[in-house]
């Protein structure tokens, strides 16, 4: 039989894992296996021909027992109403486990950004907040960018909200924003600064030495261009391959940031850096490195290839590369795969510090940022490690991802019995 890849299939799947796991009860687990509110609206916008194109949008607000329901706007042209859902449900494990006070949402609209003018952008992102201005907000729900949305979408998603809500203060319903309008620092590097936290701790879990460690990352966005600078800058790792949608490109001796950025902007990918060997994205996930960072896109290591993975560690900097399958069969393998919603929280958390700044009207700096995102990214996988101890002191070896499911699920079902709902 072939594999499930509907992503929130696979969301429901893990849950549903995790509810067994941990004897979650009936009326919880059944409030969580689907979202509270899904939101689908149409966008009008005139494009450059004159003539007006309609684009499909949607917000999924899974639970907000937690708090305001928190997540990224995707542009894609693959977006689905599912991935909304699992993408969703995930943004709400990825706050509750990391001890933030907001639920999980996210939002996508279906077009394909690079085919797009700044003007067309401009009014499909005002378009997106005006049909759902209402719904959201700084106590309701706060959006992020995501896969294709940028810190100048946020600005005008938040201009434009400020018309909807008829304020001077909107800063505080969007996150992710450029500095100029309340944008906090670090937040552009948040995401991969989280999984390098994580990367150490791990590392230390393994006796993997990061100087000497080869690394290998899927995609060149934000997610994955910053884990390669990072990994380089923090502990001298050496990255020796990288890949974006066209392909990629392996160097036994370590990629260069000049080469690889020259490659993308004359050629439009990293696959023709110069003096490495090109690969392709399914080459790149089974090249010889120790660990192995997907940044790119779900579903990149399923039940066909998850058992010719060299890396001894697989980092999750992406939302849902790995399927349950997958997850399995690393298990089996002793690969060490640290799940989305724990190694990319880093995001959410550079976001939650914007929220709670632009709200307090005060900003801090940098190296401050920096030392609480540690601090939250170290708190959370150590108190991944303790559950798994917990379960292995009983006989039952977890993986790291369902002992992220256990902690979070945890802290929901509690929010959610504290509040009176089942
Ligand atoms: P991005 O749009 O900046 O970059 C996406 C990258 O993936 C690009 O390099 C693109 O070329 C590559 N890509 C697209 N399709 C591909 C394919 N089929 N095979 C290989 N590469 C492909 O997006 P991003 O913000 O870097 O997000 C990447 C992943 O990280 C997503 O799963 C996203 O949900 C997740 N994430 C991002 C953040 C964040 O703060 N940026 C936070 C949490 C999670």
């Amino acid at each position: 039989m072939a594999e499930e890849l509907n992503p929130f299939s696979i969301a429901q799947e893990q849950l549903d894992e995790a509810a067994g796991l941990m004897n979650l009860d009936s009326s919880a687990h059944q409030i969580l296996r689907e979202p509270m509110k899904v939101l689908n609206v149409r966008i009008p916008v005139r494009m450059r021909d004159d003539k007006v194109k309609v684009f499909e949008g949607f917000r999924v607000q899974y639970n907000s027992a937690l708090g305001p329901t928190k997540g990224g706007i995707r542009f894609h042209p693959a977006e689905t109403i599912d991935t909304v859902k699992a993408l969703a449900a995930w943004m709400t494990w990825k706050t509750a486990l990391a001890g933030i006070p907001f639920g999980g949402a996210k939002g996508g609209v279906i077009c394909n950004p690079k085919e797009m003018n700044q003007r067309e952008l401009e009014a499909l992102s005002r378009g997106y907040i005006r049909a759902l201005g209402k719904y959201i907000g700084p106590d309701t729900d706060i959006p992020a960018p995501d896969v294709y949305t940028n810190p100048q979408i946020m600005a005008w998603m938040m201009d434009e909200y400020a018309e909807v809500a008829s304020t001077n203060s909107p800063f505080g319903v969007i996150t992710g924003k450029p500095l100029e309008v309340w944008g906090s620092k670090g937040r552009s590097d948040a995401t991969a600064m989280g999984g390098m936290y994580v990367m150490r701790e791990a590392a230390k879990t393994l006796g993997i030495d990061l100087k000497n460690a080869k690394i290998a990352v899927q995609g060149f966005g934000n997610a994955g261009m910053y884990a390669y600078t990072l990994s380089k800058q923090l502990f001298g790792s050496k990255v020796v391959a990288i890949s974006d949608s066209k392909g990629g490109v392996y160097d036994e001796s370590g990629l260069d940031l000049e080469k690889l950025q020259k490659a993308k902007s004359e050629t439009g990918s990293v696959q023709n850096y110069e003096g490495g060997t090109k690969m392709s994205n399914e080459e790149l996930l089974e090249c010889d490195a120790d660990i192995l960072i997907p940044a790119a896109i779900e579903n990149q290591i399923t039940g066909s290839n998850a058992d010719r993975i060299k890396a001894k560690m697989v980092l999750e900097l992406a939302n849902g590369p790995v399927t349950p399958e997958a997850d399995k069969i690393l298990h089996e393998k002793d690969v060490f795969d640290l799940p989305d919603f724990l190694v990319n929280s880093g995001g959410v958390i550079g976001s939650y510090f914007e929220w709670v700044q632009n709200r307090g009207g005060y900003y801090w700096e940098l190296d401050d940022i920096e030392t609480k995102l540690d601090a939250f990214m170290t708190r959370s996988y150590s108190q991944m490690m303790e559950i798994r101890k917990d379960f292995e002191g009983k006989g039952n070896k977890i993986t790291p991802r369902m002992a992220s499911y256990v902690i979070a699920v945890k802290r929901v079902a509690a929010a959610m019995k504290a509040r009176g709902w089942y």
